[in-house]
């Protein structure tokens, strides 16, 4: 399979090139030339098959020509030792619950695929290969504990003093071995510049083969592809129509989604879901695509006011906002309304979702009332599943504050509580990540 490039669609590159290089150079995104479609027999047999069977069987339709099948089998198997079940909410409503992994969140599903696809990749290389990456707070853990004791790859975190969570702070700093932590006195913004000018310094790119591990790597793209095929595994049959509601900021949960329909997944269709950062919705309604910077919200895990996934959207779309509406619905939602439905969530059903899932129960709420005539006839209900992208004590304040107490800390976490902060204090300035690199 090759890959091209959202801006422009002649030149094509190899799968070690897309996800060793994360971005073309031309600043577009990795497409790849075709999706593959699984076979029937997939299909047929895909009734309570587990995840990891499912992991290889994808991966596999993607990667058959570039990754020998035993390397993807154990790469998959070592990955994925945790599920993403589905819960029932009421006869049309369920929630998949995708914060088994290690840190909480649905980024690990992506992010321990890359870090074994990407350490398969340089084994045999002499040279080290180094991921730098700025975090806010969740994507650092995920991309550590994906990468942590990877042979040949050296991980460097670079996160804002102050500006995440106790907690959080625990998971980026406790690992040693391969990871690094630094403490940058300055906000996510100043982290990300560091970043960014790293990349483009010829002296450091001459002493470190570096890359980044940020979320629209290809490699993270298509193992979020697995849990949607997971859920369609647990339902009654594949007839059912059924459609995901996906909680959005970058977009790339929701362009793995089209990827795993495309693919064969009988979707309905999809349920965009966004807090106050609406430019996809908005794009939605009005056909006018306008990035804005983001606002802070309490689902800060969607605080996206650029979301670099959409261009992989209209592409699949062939640039037309029509055929886009056939297939995602998009709402938006505000703090308020977040918070109510965190608190009717757990008073009808005495379970606790984030801000961020339930900013997608908000969503399939009024998208149902929109269908009403459709869902009054029985024979044609429609289940909606309700992405939950993450554990509700990673957002323990709005939580606690919401529903009147402090949920039980799961035990990932707390093996991290007692362990050491290690972390090298850092300036802001992309001299000082210089100096500390060479
Ligand atoms: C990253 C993240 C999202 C947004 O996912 P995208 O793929 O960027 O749309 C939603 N919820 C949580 C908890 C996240 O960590």
């Amino acid at each position: 399979m090759k890959y091209y490039s959202t801006k422009n669609k002649n030149s094509f590159y190899s799968l070690r090139d897309a996800v060793i290089k994360g971005l073309p150079d031309d600043n577009g995104l990795f497409m790849p030339e075709s999706i593959p479609v699984l076979p029937k027999t997939f299909f047929d047999n895909l009734k309570g098959m587990d995840i990891r069977t499912i992991a290889y069987e994808v991966a596999n339709a993607w990667f058959v020509n570039d990754v020998p099948a035993s390397e993807l089998r154990s790469m998959v198997g070592d990955a994925y030792p945790f599920d993403a079940p589905l819960i029932y909410i009421d006869d049309e409503t369920y929630i998949q619950e995708l914060f088994h992994g290690p840190t909480l969140a649905f980024k690990d599903f992506g992010a321990r695929f890359m870090s074994r696809l990407m350490g398969w990749m340089v084994k045999d290389e002499k040279e080290k290969l180094t991921i730098l990456v700025a975090t806010s707070g969740d994507t650092g853990s995920a991309v550590a504990s994906g990468f942590f004791n990877v042979p040949g790859i050296e991980v460097i975190i670079l996160y804002p003093s102050g500006k995440v969570s106790a907690l959080q702070e625990k998971q980026l700093t406790t690992w040693g071995g391969n990871i690094r932590a630094i403490e940058v006195n300055g906000t996510f913004d100043d982290c990300q510049l560091m970043v960014k000018s790293a990349f483009l310094d010829p002296e450091l790119k001459s002493k470190y083969q570096l890359t980044s591990a940020n979320s629209i790597n290809i490699s993270r793209l298509v193992p979020q592809c697995f849990y949607y095929f997971r859920a369609a595994a647990q339902l009654k049959h594949l007839k059912t129509k059924f459609s995901f509601v996906v909680p959005s900021g970058n977009f790339g949960n929701l362009t793995a989604g089209l990827f795993a329909q495309r693919m064969g997944l009988p979707i309905h269709s999809f349920v965009a879901a966004t807090n106050a950062n609406a430019v996809v919705p908005e794009y939605l309604s009005s056909g006018k695509f306008g990035p804005k910077n983001s606002v802070a919200t309490i689902s800060n895990a969607m605080d996206v006011g650029n979301p670099s996934n959409f261009w992989r959207m209209t592409d699949l779309f062939h640039d037309s906002v029509e055929e886009m509406r056939k297939m995602i619905s998009g709402y938006s939602y505000n703090d308020s309304q977040t918070r109510s439905m965190m608190k009717a969530v757990y008073e009808s059903n005495h379970y606790i979702v984030d801000p961020h899932t339930a900013i997608g129960v908000c969503a399939w709420r009024d998208h149902q009332k929109k269908n009403v005539i459709a869902k009054s006839t029985t024979s044609n209900s429609h289940l909606g599943i309700i992405l939950e992208t993450a554990h509700p004590v990673k957002f323990l304040p709005s939580v606690k504050e919401v529903i009147g107490f402090e949920p039980e800390i799961p035990s990932q976490l707390l093996s991290v509580i007692d362990k050491e902060k290690v972390a090298e204090k850092m300036d802001t300035g992309f001299n000082n990540l210089k100096n500390y690199l060479m």
